[in-house]
């Protein structure tokens, strides 16, 4: 798999589970252009709150109490806010791009057509199971387990990757340069494994719900209530197999337990029941000669079933998996049954999000790097990009200073932290190279198969690197993304164009906000390098110590207190952040904070820094970083978010940071006792 570590898990979902607003639908001729929100606002403050008592609420009560979950949403928060009013800009781009047909360059062809398409909802109502009838056909047609194989590729080349399983190619984990083939575990309609295998009552009223949401879809295909029923039952009991034998999210931070590399012919005696050389010969794959399989037991367990099963569930599980994974994308009854289960009953939200937000994402998941040259030239200026590499370079520069100050570090390890520091990559707005979608034929009136053609395109695009030399200017998102990750096995920090906009950054505001809140998130990129996953790769990205084993034991000692501190916080009701799965988040904010607080000192130790607005430097640098996370959750939502999501919930991304900074308390002046100042003894300092 892909390791990357986002500041926020915001942009990163499509389809089932993407995010809007119930915005006005209000359209305009005007070159579209972004809000201005600025980087710190007085009025989203509740001062009646003690800031030593609770930062958070201090700095954002005003905006809680202003902002409430619109209607569609699952959550609303700055950075969600940021991103729908970047959908409503994206939509002007969209419309003018699509709106004439004469002497447009192959890019906005391609983003307008796609656009357009998307927008023609009568096209999707009158075909609509036609979209997926040669993919039903084909499912029909299978006579045997041997056939699988072929059947499966077929599957998931236009329908992504997780038709029964996920397939694609991943870093050696040994040898950075090189791309090799990977297989992951995958196959469950629910959003994690722990939902088929929890015995508590609310896990067991999902997974009743869930066989209501298959049932519905196999009635949808035709099949009569009862039959439908009694299909959607065996579904359950044929994912929950899959789940058992799949890792949890806790085990997939081990990066030792995911490496498992084999050859072909051992892959085929661990899952001797699927035809592998035709599968990889059908998706046109390179000779396979090394691959690394993520989760072994998956792979076995699935081979056991495919024979275990009747041929007759498997197509039914095929028939459910490609309408449910194609539904957002046919006639309405599929697309509102597959709101009404995955966003509204799972994660809470109260109604669907209007067609446009729904293009506007679908365009820019398929072609994220032909829509952000657009985007890039209206919103990214090069002293935009100037600004903050500067910034960059700063805390960069404290990362270092910080590593050579550690009073617990040898010397040895010291210096294999600062080789890898250095040879960090920093990409900031946009690649150097655009993607080339010259290959990917667009049409303005055929949805279903621009979709599919984007996933064919995306699917080669990702297997043909295999056995080739790793691209090191490539990114993971696009452009337009409000959000930015790390990635440990290129050893770089990506900032795309739209995660550096108002309020996140705002070039009118003084550096204090500015660093508290883009500061901050640049040294939690830059901190997942060495938080618990991340520190166990090298310069290089490859997967090695470089520790001593007593520093190694000493830093453990320290993420345990990070670990045990977020572990007593409740999300929602008596549902605890999971101090496991959410350490290397944790870790990344609270060491993004220290070095953004240092960078800032840096940047600013010549000038006279004045109070604003009633609030003296320190305290500003503090109150912009609380505000880059204002947010209201619904519980739904929360509940989601405790077993999938590896950041945790808003309030204790703050709070839980500034417990452990001297520099916070200083500012505000709070005391000993005081909750957001932690006793001498519970403070935890890892960077
Ligand atoms: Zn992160």
């Amino acid at each position: 798999m892909k390791r990357i570590f986002c500041v926020c898990l915001l942009s990163l979902v499509v389809a089932s589970a993407a995010i809007a607003q119930n915005g006005s639908g209000a359209r305009s001729n005007d070159e579209p252009a972004l809000p201005y929100i600025p980087g710190l606002d007085v009025t989203s403050m509740d001062k009646s709150v003690d800031p030593c008592v609770d930062l958070y609420h201090y700095s954002c009560g005003a905006w809680q109490k202003k902002n409430p979950i619109p209607p569609d949403q699952t959550s609303w928060s700055v950075y969600g806010k940021l991103y729908q009013d970047n959908l409503m800009f994206l939509r002007g781009i969209l419309e003018q791009a699509g709106s004439s047909t004469a002497q447009r360059d192959a890019v906005t062809q391609k983003i307008g057509d796609f656009y357009a398409s998307c927008m023609d909802e009568s096209t999707a109502e009158k075909r609509g199971i036609a979209a997926i009838r040669p993919q039903l056909d084909a499912i029909a047609a299978l006579e045997s387990v041997r056939e699988m194989a072929l059947l499966v590729a077929r599957l998931q080349l236009p329908f992504g990757r997780t038709i029964l399983f996920a397939a694609g190619s991943t870093q050696d984990p040994d040898n950075s340069e090189q791309e090799i083939a990977d297989l992951d575990q995958g196959g469950l309609g629910l959003p994690d494994r722990d939902y088929y295998t929890k015995e508590d009552a609310k896990s067991k009223e999902i997974r009743e719900r869930y066989v209501q949401h298959v049932q519905k879809v196999f009635e949808l295909l035709g099949d009569s209530s009862q039959t439908a029923k009694q299909n959607a039952e065996t579904i359950l009991r044929m994912e929950t197999v899959l789940a058992k034998a799949s890792w949890t999210q806790v085990e997939r931070r081990d990066p030792y337990k995911l490496k498992n590399k084999m050859k072909l012919a051992e892959l085929s005696q661990l899952a001797p029941n699927f035809d592998w050389q035709t599968y990889y010969r059908e998706m046109q794959y390179p000779a396979v000669e090394i691959l690394n399989v993520d989760a072994p037991a998956f792979y076995k367990q699935m081979s056991a079933e495919l024979t275990s099963e009747p041929l007759a569930n498997w197509k039914n599980y095929f028939r459910f998996h490609v309408a449910d994974q194609y539904s957002p994308f046919l006639s309405a009854s599929f697309v509102q049954e597959n709101f009404d289960f995955y966003r509204k009953y799972l994660r809470g939200a109260k109604e669907m999000q209007q067609r446009w937000r729904r293009c506007v994402q679908y365009t820019d998941y398929n072609l994220g790097e032909a829509l952000g040259q657009v985007y890039v030239r209206r919103v990214f200026s090069p002293e935009l990009k100037a600004s903050t590499l500067d910034m960059v370079d700063r805390i960069e520069a404290a990362m270092g200073q910080r590593i050579r100050q550690l009073d617990w570090m040898s010397p040895e390890t010291k210096q294999q932290a600062l080789t890898k520091l250095a040879a960090i990559r920093n990409k900031i707005g946009y690649p150097d190279k655009w993607r080339d979608y010259s290959s990917l034929k667009i049409a303005h009136d055929d949805l279903a198969g621009n979709i599919q053609r984007a996933a064919e395109f995306e699917e080669h695009r990702q297997i043909n690197k295999i056995g080739k030399p790793v691209d090191h200017g490539e990114w993971d998102i696009s452009p337009p993304t409000v959000d930015a990750y790390y990635n440990p096995q290129m050893n770089d920090i990506n900032f795309p164009a739209g995660v550096l906009q108002p309020p996140l950054y705002d070039a009118k505001m003084d550096d204090a906000p500015n660093y508290g809140d883009t500061g901050g998130t640049i040294g939690h990129e830059l901190t997942h390098g060495f938080d618990d996953e991340g520190s166990q790769f090298d310069a290089k990205g490859n997967l090695k110590n470089w520790w001593t084993k007593e520093d190694r034991e000493k830093f453990d000692a320290r993420t345990k207190c990070v670990a045990d501190q977020y572990s007593q916080y409740v999300m929602v009701d008596d549902v605890h952040i999971n101090g496991e799965l959410t350490l290397g988040e944790n870790v990344a904010d609270l060491g993004g904070e220290i070095l953004a607080f240092m960078a800032w000192k840096d940047a600013t130790k010549d000038k006279n820094l004045q109070p604003i607005d009633g609030l003296t430097p320190e305290q500003r640098f503090f109150v912009g970083f609380a505000q880059w996370d204002c947010a209201n959750m619904r519980d739904e939502d929360l509940r989601v978010r405790a077993m999938t999501d590896p950041h945790s919930s808003a309030q204790y991304r703050i709070n839980g940071v500034v417990v452990n900074m001297p520099e916070f308390a200083g500012a505000f002046s709070c005391k000993a006792g005081q909750p957001m100042v932690n006793p001498p003894e519970k403070v935890c300092k890892v960077w």
